[in-house]
């Protein structure tokens, strides 16, 4: 078999309506990683980049499995992103998604958690190998709805899973056998939201893996360029082949773009420091981002009774945590949200919390469906719950007017060169 290498190239845009990228990107000839950052301006930055920070460690000589490496190394930045939430409760709710490719010399590790995504172009036919954690591609799975449905539908930014600092969102991890001439692609939703499948197939295949780049951007900013958009390049050549001096990966230093690559912004408490000139509702930045609680309907007295008198037993925590493994669909400041807990008052005592705020206004519904969220719908399970929101019928509501782009549609890179510092070192401990 030949003995194959990469060559590669990290790039990222704001893009035309955000005023801070929550992206990291990082390439270098060991590992290619994506990080998507969410849970409001003030936080989706912070989150990927500490969980970059993590991930990138991972780029010098292993002495273990490439595989077991990335797992633990996933491991370790979900850790962090948990001390993180623990250290500042202001920045509960951020998260972020990640797509890493960890090279052992022969083939890649993989790591994939949330909607960032794979490509491989092979033979000149792009192929996703990567599965969205989104309750878009649920309903996919089982047949509901097809491709073309998701990608127009009101919550495709639903993430099912992501990495949030807590213990029940794992990655997926697989190995991958590249072939020569393959090109990986890893990219954030920046760039497939904005554009098709065989858009970047054929931008993919463009003369160099850089061209290839530069029109990958562009090309999303010149559908809309509505959030961040990265993206990572890998492409196998022949190990031995020279370097070719027209590349950015020419002097083999790594690359790394994007919130990881710019000072993190100082953090004092509220997370409202977020200045997006975007309108009030951004599906994007609310798709982990918990609101304070707030008025709770008179539903489920039974549960709430039980729980007050089973915490007056032995049977009380176990009757308590019954109750924080259920969900329901309800309102809150006029928004349909997704709670998890019962859905009672019980003075002293919360029993649920907003788990997912939906985006979607009461008044958009129709007078019988409104009345059904205030009264609150049980679901079994989150998926449950996110089902009954799918199934509103939800009135188109009128265009809110966007800001004029003045950006101009040419991608900017922002790339830097990629150190570690001891501080880095310091969260591996
Ligand atoms: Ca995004």
């Amino acid at each position: 078999m030949t003995a194959l290498t990469y060559r590669y190239v990290a790039l990222t845009d704001t893009g035309l309506r955000r005023s801070t990228n929550q992206d990291s990107g990082y390439a270098s000839d060991r590992l290619l990683v994506i990080a998507d950052g969410m849970g409001g301006a003030a936080a989706g930055d912070l989150a990927s980049s500490e969980a970059m920070h993590i991930i990138r460690q991972l780029d010098r000589d292993l002495d273990v499995d490439a595989l077991d490496a990335l797992e633990q190394s996933v491991k370790l930045a979900n850790a962090r992103l948990g001390e993180l939430i623990r250290k500042d409760p202001s920045v509960e709710g951020m998260g972020t998604t990640l797509e890493v490719m960890l090279w052992d010399g022969e083939k890649f590790a993989v790591a994939h958690l949330g909607d960032s995504r794979a490509y491989r172009l092979r033979e000149g036919t792009l192929a996703q190998i990567s599965t969205d954690h989104t309750f878009v591609q649920s309903l996919v799975d089982e047949g509901k709805i097809s491709p073309a449905e998701a990608r127009v539908h009101p919550h495709r930014s639903l993430l099912l899973r992501a990495l949030l600092g807590r213990d029940d969102n794992s990655a997926d991890l697989s190995w991958l056998q590249p072939r020569l001439g393959d090109r990986y692609l890893l990219c954030s939703d920046g760039l497939t939201d904005m554009v098709t499948d065989d858009v970047i197939q054929q931008a993919l295949a463009a003369e160099t893996i850089d061209m290839a780049a530069t029109e990958l951007v562009r090309l999303a900013l010149e559908a809309g360029g509505v959030d961040n958009v990265t993206v990572v390049i890998a492409e196998f050549v022949e190990k031995g082949t020279d370097p070719d001096e027209h590349l950015s990966s020419f002097d083999g230093q790594p690359q790394l773009v994007g919130a990881a690559a710019g000072q993190a912004r100082p953090r004092t408490g509220a997370a409202a420091s977020g200045s997006d000139p975007s309108p009030s509702f951004d599906p994007e930045e609310l798709r982990y981002a918990p609101r304070p609680p707030g008025r709770r309907r008179w539903l489920r007295w039974t549960a709430a009774v039980l729980v007050v008198a089973g915490i007056l037993t032995a049977a009380g925590g176990y009757a308590y945590s019954w109750s924080q493994d259920q969900y329901y669909v309800g309102a809150q400041d006029g928004e349909v949200v997704v709670f998890k807990g019962v859905d009672a008052k019980i003075p002293g005592l919360t029993l649920s919390h907003v788990d997912e705020a939906t985006g979607i206004q009461l008044t958009s519904l129709s007078d019988f469906q409104r009345q059904e969220i205030e009264d609150g719908v049980e679901a079994s399970s989150k998926i449950d719950a996110l089902r009954t929101v799918a199934d509103l019928d939800v009135a188109t509501p009128t265009p809110t007017p966007t800001p004029t782009p003045t950006k101009k549609a040419t991608p900017r890179a922002t790339r830097t060169t990629a150190k570690s510092t001891a501080a880095d070192v310091a969260w591996l401990r």
